[in-house]
């Protein structure tokens, strides 16, 4: 096992990582931008270094002062987090030739799902079913005229190195196609650097729903269930759902069947999750990512596992140890991410908080890195809170949810917890009755 550990990221993720090796005995190391000196990863940490200014891409994308301050504190491995470098192959490789652990798959399955057209059919291959469109990447306007007369409008052109839903754009007729075409292809190359896109039929009322993967380095992979990540505002997830309100326990060993011996095949290594549109009862996949997610701690809540842990265990060398049928599920969970946004025009609003309260008390759970007299800097993403509960039904997880939501108190910055008390209390919410459609209607709708 190692001994010292590496956290490159920051807010709430790097505490997430840094209370595993806590409890493993790992001695931590965080790094950090001016702008996060005190922030709480850097506080808690054994030791910290910082590694450039407040630009992510002079501090925590620098892969240089981070590989750095790895050789100084004399760290074994290094955690990437989410976002920032953790789907970079090339950081994985350096970390690798620099003798250091990478704390997730290898370079080359980040490189392969990195690109979602070698994604698509390297999934394909292995049997995992996909959204119909075009075979790889689109040679021609006049191909993607083809293949959309094909499968059928409505369409969707997709950036193949896309992320974060840019580089994405709809057509409905044939009228849309050629506007849609160059416009995700001019997106995609501002935002990516390759104009390289695909075509996909544009599913009407899919739910989005995705599957935990774990893999160790001998072929054993197993999964950890699904979440419902329907609820999403301009393809950003925002309330996230163990299991899904709409899938059975057969469905779930199905697809979890599908996708653990695709993975097992491919020989995969460490934390995935396969994203899935769910529509008629058909999964079809979209994406992978090789990386632990944002909301994982659902998937922690109902199956009693931490997966970063399992994480660090796997790139320690150590074996799974378990196999699916030690994997149960429990209960229900439900997580909000709390951003700090303005509830309804949803622009950022950075600051300090003058007061917090987190809520506590039976089966409620608040990752976060916020504390009273944190100043949010305006530099990074908006999340600064998932608060997630935990109960025996969802009609339990839903009124502890919204229990937790009235004991909770932020106050210096605006938050989206009034949007959050909103959802909760909607009959179709509460019903289970959504799409991947129905966030963005809903906070269009008046109150
Ligand atoms: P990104 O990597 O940019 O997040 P994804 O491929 O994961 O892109 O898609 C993001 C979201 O866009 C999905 O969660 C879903 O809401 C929507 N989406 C993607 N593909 C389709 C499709 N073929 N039909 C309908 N919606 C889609």
């Amino acid at each position: 096992m190692f001994s010292k550990i590496l956290i490159a990221n920051r807010g709430e993720i790097a505490l997430r990582i840094l209370r595993a090796c806590r409890e493993m005995g790992i001695r931590t190391v965080a790094v950090h931008s001016t702008a996060d000196e005190s922030a709480m990863h850097v506080r808690l940490a054994d030791e910290a270094v910082c590694i450039g200014p407040p630009s992510a891409r002079e501090s925590y994308l620098n892969v240089a002062a981070i590989l750095s301050a790895a050789t100084i504190t004399g760290a074994e491995a290094i955690h990437p987090g989410y976002g920032f470098l953790s789907e970079n192959a090339d950081f994985a490789e350096t970390v690798e030739a620099h003798g250091l652990a990478f704390i997730g798959p290898t370079a080359e399955h980040i490189r392969t799902m990195g690109d979602k057209i070698t994604a698509k059919t390297t999934m394909q291959a292995l049997g995992v079913p996909l959204v119909p469109g075009s075979d790889g990447e689109l040679a021609c306007l006049e191909e993607a005229r083809e293949v959309a007369a094909k499968v059928g409008y409505p369409v969707l052109i997709k950036a193949a190195a896309g992320g974060g839903g840019r580089g994405m754009k709809v057509a409905h007729s044939e009228d849309e196609l050629a506007e849609a075409w160059s416009v995700a292809r001019t997106e995609a190359l501002a935002a990516f650097g390759n104009d390289a896109v695909y075509l996909e039929k544009y599913l009407d009322r899919p739910r989005h729903i995705e599957l935990q993967i774990m893999g160790d380095m001998y072929g054993n992979v197993v999964h950890f269930g699904e979440r419902d990540c329907s609820l999403q505002r301009r393809h950003q997830k925002l309330l996230e759902e163990a299991g899904s309100p709409v899938l059975s326990s057969e469905e779930r060993d199905a697809i979890g069947a599908t996708a653990t011996a695709a993975l097992s095949k491919m020989g995969y290594r460490n934390a995935g999750t396969l994203e899935f549109l769910y529509q008629d009862g058909q999964f079809s996949f979209i994406e992978m990512n090789t990386r632990l997610q944002v909301e994982h701690p659902v998937t922690e809540m109902v199956c009693d596992i931490d997966l970063v842990r399992e994480q660090i265990r796997i790139a320690s060398g150590e074996k799974l140890g378990y196999s699916q049928s030690d994997i149960t599920f429990s209960g229900h969970a439900i997580e909000c991410r709390i951003n700090a946004e303005d509830p309804d025009s949803f622009i950022p609003s950075p600051g300090t908080i003058t007061v917090f309260h987190p809520p506590g008390g039976p089966g409620v759970r608040m990752d976060s890195a916020i504390y009273a007299g944190y100043r949010v800097p305006p530099f990074y993403d908006s999340m600064i809170a998932k608060l997630i509960v935990h109960a025996p039904t969802r009609e339990a997880a839903i009124a502890r949810m919204q229990r937790a939501l009235d004991e909770i108190v932020v106050e210096g910055v605006k938050t989206v917890i009034p949007l959050h008390r909103r959802i909760l209390a909607d009959p179709e919410f509460r019903r289970g009755d959504y799409t991947i459609h129905w966030l963005e209607q809903f906070t269009n709708r008046k109150h």
